[in-house]
């Protein structure tokens, strides 16, 4: 990824994605104005932050990629693999559609989802001009939602999985994410052939690598260019918000995507 800094802000872009058409990045936790432990730039609504604060950091955000908040798509994230099809605002004070991912072929929307940890995903389809932001835990990892986000562009855009550049993001990586042997079992069914290449086993503990798990996702759905960031949250709080490595009491980060 690219790094970008502006006005106290500073976000990544992946660099397979760059492209006047398409409007994407993932924001840093600098440049906000939320006080610790949300320090500083919060877009959790959830997370006991003040909603004034919030909207504050949602603005500046928006500023610096020069979009208004009448431009927003937010949804309720739930840790599912549902997709929404997304062709006009969502208004995060309405009553807010719920999935985990959301796609478009509308310009000049802006699709923004919120991460601690959980991987960002980000899919653009050059050739019919769509795009996608899709939202993976562990949870929304197993059940494939990054497919789902894929057969959906499909279903609705005409996109052939081929052409797509995909993007997968900052969040924990198999150096920091330690699972239990719920997780350890789901992962062995739903990734049923490739799951030695996504659990990584050590002496006395098992970790997750949610950026392969995402990768072969993706793969298996016809998808060829992946950039995979490999930035881990947990390994970098200053820049980024872990849920594990802050314990829970942590802000959340934006990603963003949108067609120009
Ligand atoms: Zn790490």
């Amino acid at each position: 990824m690219i790094t970008r800094e502006t006005a106290g802000q500073r976000y990544f872009q992946f660099e397979s994605l760059l492209s006047t058409k398409l409007t994407q990045a993932v924001f840093s936790r600098l440049g906000g104005v939320s006080p610790s432990p949300w320090k500083s730039l919060n877009l959790g609504g959830t997370v006991g932050d003040d909603p004034a604060r919030v909207s504050e950091n949602k603005k500046k955000l928006l500023a610096a990629l020069g979009y208004s908040s009448n431009q927003l798509s937010q949804i309720r994230q739930v840790h599912s693999a549902h997709v929404n099809v997304v062709n006009k605002p969502v208004s995060r004070n309405s009553i807010l559609m719920q999935g985990d991912a959301m796609i478009t072929n509308t310009p000049g929307l802006l699709m923004l989802m919120r991460f601690a940890d959980c991987v960002p995903i980000l899919l653009f389809d050059p050739e019919n001009n769509a795009a996608g932001i899709v939202h993976a835990g562990w949870k929304g990892t197993v059940k494939e939602v990054a497919s789902e986000a894929v057969k959906e562009m499909t279903i609705q855009f005409g996109t052939s999985p081929s052409d797509l550049l995909a993007g997968i993001g900052p969040s924990i990586g198999p150096d920091h994410y330690e699972i239990g042997e719920e997780v350890i079992e789901k992962v062995k069914s739903s990734f049923e052939n490739n799951w030695d290449q996504v659990l990584v086993t050590g002496l006395d503990s098992v970790k997750l690598d949610l950026w392969k798990a995402n990768e072969i996702s993706l793969r298996k759905s016809g998808v060829k260019h992946i950039e995979v960031a490999e930035i881990c949250t947990a390994c970098d709080i200053g820049n980024w918000y872990s849920h594990r490595a802050e314990n829970g009491k942590t802000g959340r980060f934006a990603a963003v995507i949108g067609l120009k």
